[in-house]
């Protein structure tokens, strides 16, 4: 087996994810064989720094001893039992952390493997609860809001809360009611004034909305201040508070979707954390095993918890559970990921660099097509546009932005597109020499790009 072998295979029998296979199949996939660190290493042994964390799961690198050391001394004892009428020692040991770890009264832990699992056990719970407290009072609370552009996940109840136009259309008709909130995108909403008037105005919406069908709304799920897969659209300061209070205000649960943000992302171990917001519902995945094994929880409060106890003749049991839900390996890893996390002042760490490379990205505005740079901890957008004034961006068919991200990866870094956003999501434990080298390799492919493009002069 060589590497034209396995590339053979890969564009014979794997399909791929987000991806027009027609394309894939036309360029030279990248196969990675192993992982040190921060990089990884392909069938070639050429080396990339990983610039996109692993699709924004890898918290203390790739090969990590430690967490390999955990994975194994679980592996020894057993892999996998059910939770369907058993518990297993580290699930156990997980949620007990969890609900430490999670801000206020958060403290019950219902597992899944992915994200969107996550999110669809929140939708569920939430709908249930009302029905468990009062079916007839309730009867109509069955709708969910979320904001425009929101990406929950790809299941048919996360598509269905989700705002994203190009992956989400062709799905509609499968999908149940959503009511859509106005994203405070303040970087194409400056019709509106600042990110101050964007938030303001965005809030006035939501509130209008509240006000006219609470009582149909089970719940309102919220991308804690960054819309990630949306192209790292940072909320104004203060959104996501304001947000917390008119659910309460509205008698309306709120979700925080931490999937993305969670596990020291933007800085903070929980995003909501920033702005002193306890949701009652939190979703969680990505970097909870520090980028090793899937795995998910939804975490909820107390009082939704006990809307689920009865008699077995009441009903209000939660009919929900997937094969590997709390799987033995993956919560051994999630355990030692925090662990790690605590031991080795991560989030501290984070919030040193988050500041250090905010000053190095700047450097990216000397580029005319760099149109908004946005950052929260370590999710960083770079919005390429052909105007600034205008703000209009390429076509697909331009292939400006694609090609940038060809050029990187041609020089030795993993970042990915996003429609017209350039995403940065380094490992969280990368140092700032390795900081350096992702922001100057994304410099040079911007640049090299817009001159191969004609869109600056050769001698700029
Ligand atoms: N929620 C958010 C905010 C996400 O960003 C994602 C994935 O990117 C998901 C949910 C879905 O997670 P998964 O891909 O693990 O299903």
């Amino acid at each position: 087996m060589n590497s034209q072998d396995l590339e053979q295979w890969d564009k014979e029998y794997v399909w791929h994810p987000f991806t027009q296979m027609k394309t894939y199949r036309e360029s030279k996939p990248l196969i990675i064989e192993r992982g040190e660190g921060s990089y990884l290493i392909d069938v070639d042994g050429k080396r990339y720094l990983d610039g996109y964390a692993s699709l924004w799961v890898n918290v203390h690198g790739h090969n990590e001893p430690e967490l390999n050391g955990a994975l194994i001394e679980q592996v020894n004892k057993v892999a996998h039992s059910t939770l369907l009428g058993s518990a297993n020692v580290p699930s156990i040991l997980l949620a007990k952390k969890l609900a430490e770890i999670t801000p206020g009264s958060l403290s019950k832990v219902f597992y899944s493997d992915t994200g969107s699992a996550a999110v669809e056990i929140a939708l569920k719970v939430a709908y249930q609860y009302w029905q468990n407290i009062d079916p007839v009072k309730h009867r109509n609370k069955n709708k969910f809001v979320s904001l425009d552009e929101a990406y929950h996940g790809d299941t048919v109840g996360a598509v269905s809360v989700g705002g994203m136009d190009l992956f989400h259309r062709i799905f509609k008709p499968l999908l149940f009611q959503r009511i859509s909130a106005p994203s405070p995108y303040a970087y194409h909403m400056t019709e509106y004034g600042d990110p101050e008037a964007v938030k303001n105005h965005c809030l006035k919406e939501l509130e209008t909305l509240l006000q006219e069908q609470s009582e149909e709304i089970a719940g309102l799920i919220i991308e804690p201040l960054v819309q990630g897969a949306a192209g790292i659209i940072t909320h104004p300061h203060g959104f996501l508070k304001e947000v917390g209070q008119l659910c309460k205000k509205y008698n309306i649960l709120l979700i925080c979707d931490e999937v993305a943000v969670g596990f020291g992302r933007t800085g903070t171990m929980f995003a909501c954390e920033q702005e002193d917001v306890v949701p009652d519902i939190m979703c969680m995945g990505k970097g909870i095993t520090g980028g090793y094994m899937p795995l998910a929880a939804t975490i909820m409060n107390e009082q939704i918890f006990q809307s689920f106890l009865g008699e077995r003749e009441e009903h209000k049991t939660f009919y929900h559970g997937h094969t590997y839900t709390g799987n033995q390996l993956a919560c051994a890893l999630a355990l030692k990921n925090i662990e790690l996390m605590e031991s080795r002042n991560l989030i501290k760490d984070i919030q040193k660099k988050s500041k250090y490379l905010s000053q190095r990205l700047q450097a990216l505005y000397e580029l005319p097509i760099v149109g908004d740079i946005r950052q929260r901890g370590f999710m960083i957008g770079v919005e390429i546009v052909k105007d600034r004034q205008t703000k209009e961006t390429f076509t697909l068919q331009e292939n400006v932005v694609s090609e940038i991200i060809h050029t990187a990866r041609e020089n030795g870094l993993i970042i990915r597109e996003l429609g017209p956003v350039i995403t940065m999501m380094p490992i969280l434990s990368m140092s700032e020499k390795e900081l350096d080298f992702m922001v100057e390799t994304v410099y040079r492919a911007i640049q090299e790009v817009s001159i191969h493009k004609g869109l600056i002069p050769a001698a700029n």
